[in-house]
């Protein structure tokens, strides 16, 4: 049976950064949504200006929108085993649109992280968020600076900040994300999957905590 952690936490709370670290421990893929718009925006297709109308304001691309997108995705063989999912489900429809779709393919949520950052924090942590331009991979210009300023550190590509980290958007991707998202928390404590890691700690502690709470059969993949 496959095997799929869902990330949960705010904007900003580390789950790409940390999604991305887990993926090359563990084999399985990192699955971004927001990465998924986001390659889609860049090669212009229809799927990608639909999602800029939302992004550019910080708000969430329609429930089945990206509910079709991330089936189509996790049918792909690389999930086969599982994969490590960063910013899907954000909202209580999708969380059932995924165990529907896991159901169908022989999976299951097996864990569910919940990177927890105090709110006055995310602001200073999205505003100096850099990304870079090739592969997404995530610095930031004080926490997690990369060797060469304004250079990916992973494959030399030139980074940039995500119109969605000014600080305008910001505060409105905060707010639905408490809205929105954050009632997942309870829905997936109720399941037992939800395990709580402190996100106020350096990038390596925080991924220590995550490890710890990852089940054995995701380890040993
Ligand atoms: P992220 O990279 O996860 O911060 O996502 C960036 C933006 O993509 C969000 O602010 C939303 O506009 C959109 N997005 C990403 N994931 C989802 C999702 N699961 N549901 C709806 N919109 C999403």
């Amino acid at each position: 049976m496959a095997s799929f952690i869902v990330l949960l936490g705010a904007p900003g709370a580390g789950k790409g950064t940390q999604a991305e670290i887990l993926a090359k421990r563990t084999g399985l893929p990192h699955i971004s949504s927001g990465d998924i718009f986001r390659e889609n925006l860049k090669k212009q297709t229809e799927l990608g200006k639909l999602a800029q109308k939302y992004m550019s304001k910080g708000e969430l691309v329609p429930d089945d929108v990206t509910i079709a997108m991330i089936k189509e995705r996790l049918s792909r063989p690389d999930c086969a085993k599982g994969a490590i999912l960063d910013g899907f489900p954000r909202t209580p429809a999708q969380a059932k649109a995924l165990d529907e779709m896991l159901a169908e393919l022989g999976g299951k949520v097996v864990a569910v992280p919940f990177i927890k950052v105090p709110e006055e924090e995310l602001v200073d942590r999205l505003s100096g968020r850099l990304v870079c331009k090739a592969n997404g991979h995530i610095f930031h210009k004080k926490y997690n600076p990369p060797k060469v300023p304004g250079i990916c550190d992973y494959d030399g590509s030139e980074l940039y900040q995500r119109e969605d980290d000014k600080p305008e958007v910001v505060r409105n991707r905060i707010r639905v994300y408490l809205e929105q998202t954050a009632p997942l928390i309870d829905f997936y404590r109720a399941r037992g999957l939800l395990v709580e890691i402190d996100g106020n700690q350096p990038i390596e502690k925080v991924t220590e905590d995550l490890w710890n709470a990852l089940p054995d059969e995701v380890k040993a993949q």
